[in-house]
């Protein structure tokens, strides 16, 4: 299995709730290492051009404004399998419908409010990774 590198977000409504180290302690436990880390208060534009993607979508807007709501902890995690492990932990968008012990059931409200972002292919990932870190930020090990 290949290593890989993935890009996680935990979002304002976590780091609201002050479990930034119980997620990260979830990342490690797997087998994930933090190779780049970062909190960070986005703005509208960083948000915006982030989420790009889903600019067509009806939650577009909601979806920026509640990213730019209070800080959020970006960091760039290293292991193998990392973007489907990453996704794994997260478990579904939606909470309601995400697996007991993942990390979206246990400390997301909402669709909109899921606790954290993490990138759906290891393609995708990288130029997530490259949107917030430059190279010289992140230290593999
Ligand atoms: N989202 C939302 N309403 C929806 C679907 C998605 O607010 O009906 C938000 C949610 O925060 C989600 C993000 O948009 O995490 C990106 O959506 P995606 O389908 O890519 O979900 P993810 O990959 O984050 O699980």
């Amino acid at each position: 299995m290949a290593v890989e590198r993935t890009l996680s977000i935990i979002k304002p409504d976590a780091v609201a709730k002050n479990v930034i180290g119980k997620i990260y302690t979830r990342f490690e436990d797997a087998g994930l290492k933090i190779i780049a880390s970062k909190l960070v208060q986005l703005s509208q534009a960083d948000a915006e051009g982030f989420y790009a993607v889903h600019k067509a979508r009806p939650f577009f807007a909601d979806l920026v404004k509640f990213m730019v709501s209070g800080p959020v902890v970006i960091q760039v995690l290293e292991g193998e399998n990392a973007v489907l492990k990453h996704r794994d932990l997260l478990g579904a968008t939606n909470p309601k419908e995400a697996a007991a012990g993942t990390i979206r059931a246990d400390f997301a409200d909402s669709i909109d409010a899921n606790a954290v972002h993490g990138s759906d292919s290891a393609e995708n990932a990288a130029n997530e990774i490259a949107y917030f870190f430059a190279s010289s930020n992140v230290y593999s090990r």
